[in-house]
């Protein structure tokens, strides 16, 4: 019985992953789509939305105090947005650290933020930061039908 407690640890977890309209203005959707493919996460939902005023702060109501909540909302409703849902053992932290550290100066090299972007006010991407709000923001974001179960072909090369 023992694998078969091993393979009930490792639960599948989702996360919201969204580029944010800088992202999308800069041309950069493709480069930062690819590096979640890559890195063996499964896609199960993909769309360009521009986002209500009301769902960003929705979205943000955690920050709904801050200085900056006012010009968060101006920035991720400025522009289209691709919302993605994404799924897998361990992606929440994991979407974490292929983002990077919310100011992009702080931000690894290798990471997205890292990378290809330089202020927080204009950090390119979204993660989710804890499985709970990874299904929250799913279902926030995502309408009935629009997330979508599927077997990927190459799934036994990514896991034994
Ligand atoms: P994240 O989880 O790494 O995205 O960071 P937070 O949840 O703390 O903040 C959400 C988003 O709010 C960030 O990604 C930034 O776009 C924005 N933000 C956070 N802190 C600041 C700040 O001090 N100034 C500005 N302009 N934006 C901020
Ligand atoms: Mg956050």
């Amino acid at each position: 019985f023992l694998p078969h407690l091993v393979a009930s640890m490792k639960q599948v977890d989702e996360t919201y992953i969204m580029i944010k309209p800088d992202g999308v203005q800069r041309g950069l959707v493709g480069e930062i789509i690819s590096r979640f493919e890559r890195k063996g996460f499964k896609l199960t939902g993909l769309k360009l939305f521009q986002c209500p005023k009301e769902l960003a702060e929705e979205h943000y109501k955690d920050l709904s105090s801050k200085p900056f909540f006012p010009s968060l909302i101006e920035y991720i409703t400025s522009g289209p947005v691709v919302c993605m849902a994404w799924e897998g053992v361990g992606i929440v932290p994991s979407a974490r650290k292929l983002i990077g550290a919310t100011n992009p100066l702080q931000a690894e090299p290798g990471t997205i933020r890292g990378d290809l972007a330089v202020q927080t006010g204009r950090n390119v991407v979204h993660g989710s930061d804890s499985p709970e709000n990874g299904k929250r923001e799913i279902d926030l974001w995502f309408n009935e039908g629009e997330v979508i179960q599927w077997t990927p072909a190459q799934a036994p090369w990514f896991r034994e």
